[in-house]
C-alpha cells in the first residue's frame, strides 16, 4: 500500500481526526507523526523553535529533561530555570527563573524513570510552554491551548515505537534555523501533511486504532479515572507500611510510571524472580533510581496492577 494511496491517506486522516477529538486540539495547531522517536525531538525543537533569539530555557526534573538540556546545548545558549536535582529528582517545581527573551520553555510533563508527574501545568509567562509528554499524553484530559508543543514518543500510550507525534502551534514553525534537514523541518512535514518523505505508515495505523479504542471506552476522561484508580492502588500499598517506599512528593507522584523501592535492596532480586515466576516482568527499576518501576500505562488493566498488590504484599509477609 502507497503511502500516497487514497486508502493510506484516509487512515492517517483518521487517526489525526481522531487524536483531535480526544484531546481538542484547537484549529491553529498542527498535528504531526515524525520518525526518530522522542529523542530526536530533544533536537528538533531547537533547530525549529530557536533560531533568531538563540536562547531557551529549561526546567530539569530527571533523566529525560536532562537529556534534553544536553542535546539542546548544541544549538543555543540553554539557561536551567529551574531543577529538581537539590532533592535528587523527586519533586516538579512550579516555581521557574524564566529570561523573557528566550524562544521557549522546555520541561518533561513525566519523568518515567524518577516517576514525577506534573498534575498541573506550570506558568510559562509569555514563553511558548514546550512539553516531552512522551510516558503521559492520553492518560489524562490535556488543556492543549497552554501549550506551544508538545511531543511523545508513540511506544507508551500511543501505540507501537518508531513514530513520535507532535502538536504545534501555527505561529512557531516556518523558521526552522538554517541547514535544518527538510525531514525535520515542522514546517515542510506540515505542509507536506507528515509525508515529505515516507511515514512510519504501520506505526501510524495501528496509532489510529489505539485512538479509536480510547474513545470507545469514554475518552479521555474515562483513561484518567482508570488510570487514578490503578495508581491509587499500588501508592496504597507502599503508603500502608514501612516495607515499600516510593521517593516522590506526594502531590508529584506519577500514575503512569511509579518507582518502589524495597526496605531493603537485598531483596530485588528475590523481588523479581517471584514477580517472573507470576508473569510479572520488566519490574526492574532504572540504575540512576533503583528498586522497582511499575509501568502502567493505559494498556495495563487495572487487574494487571491488582495482581502486582496481591504479589507485593504476599512477599512482604514472607520476607518483612
Ligand atoms: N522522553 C521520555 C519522557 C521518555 O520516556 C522517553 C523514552 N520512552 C524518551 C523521551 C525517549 O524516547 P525515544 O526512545 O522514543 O527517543
Amino acid at each position: 500500500m502507497s503511502h500516497r494511496g487514497k486508502e493510506f491517506i484516509s487512515i492517517a486522516a483518521e487517526a489525526e481526526k481522531d487524536l483531535r477529538e480526544l484531546l481538542a486540539i484547537p484549529a491553529n495547531y498542527r498535528v504531526l507523526f515524525l520518525q526518530g522517536g522522542a529523542t530526536l525531538q530533544f533536537a528538533q525543537i531547537p533547530m525549529n523553535l530557536m533560531a533568531g533569539m538563540g536562547k531557551a530555557d529549561y526546567v530539569v526534573t530527571g533523566e529525560w529533561s536532562k537529556k534534553a538540556v544536553k542535546e539542546a546545548k548544541a544549538y543555543g545558549d540553554i539557561h536551567v530555570a529551574a531543577s529538581a536535582e537539590d532533592k535528587a529528582f523527586t519533586y516538579a517545581p512550579m516555581d521557574w527563573n524564566l529570561r523573557p527573551d528566550a524562544a521557549y520553555v522546555h520541561y518533561c510533563s513525566n519523568e518515567t524513570i524518577g516517576g514525577v508527574e506534573y498534575h498541573a501545568i506550570p506558568d510559562a509567562k509569555n514563553l511558548p510552554l514546550v512539553a516531552d509528554a512522551s510516558s503521559h499524553i492520553l492518560s489524562r484530559p490535556l488543556a492543549v491551548e497552554k501549550f506551544g508543543l508538545i511531543y511523545a514518543g508513540a511506544q507508551n500510550n500511543i501505540g507501537p515505537a518508531g513514530l513520535v507525534v507532535v502538536i504545534v502551534r501555527d505561529d512557531l514553525i516556518g523558521k526552522a534555523a538554517k541547514g535544518t534537514p527538510s525531514v525535520m523541518d515542522y514546517q515542510q512535514q506540515a505542509l507536506a501533511d507528515s509525508m515529505h518523505n515516507t511515514p512510519a505508515t504501520y506505526a501510524m495505523y495501528i496509532a489510529g486504532l489505539v485512538f479509536k479504542w480510547i474513545k470507545t471506552q469514554g475518552g479521555l476522561a474515562e483513561m484518567e479515572r482508570r488510570n487514578v484508580a490503578k495508581a491509587k492502588l499500588l501508592y496504597d500499598l507502599i503508603d500502608a507500611g514501612s516495607f515499600y517506599r516510593n521517593p516522590v512528593a506526594r502531590a508529584d507522584r506519577s500514575r503512569m510510571t511509579v518507582p518502589v523501592m524495597l526496605a531493603d535492596a537485598i531483596l530485588d532480586e528475590a523481588f523479581l524472580k517471584g514477580a517472573e515466576s507470576r508473569g510479572m516482568v520488566q519490574l526492574k527499576g532504572h540504575r540512576s533510581v533503583g528498586g522497582m518501576r511499575a509501568s502502567i500505562y493505559n494498556a495495563m488493566p487495572i487487574e494487571g496492577v491488582r495482581a502486582l498488590v496481591d504479589y507485593m504484599k504476599a512477599f512482604e509477609k514472607q520476607h518483612g
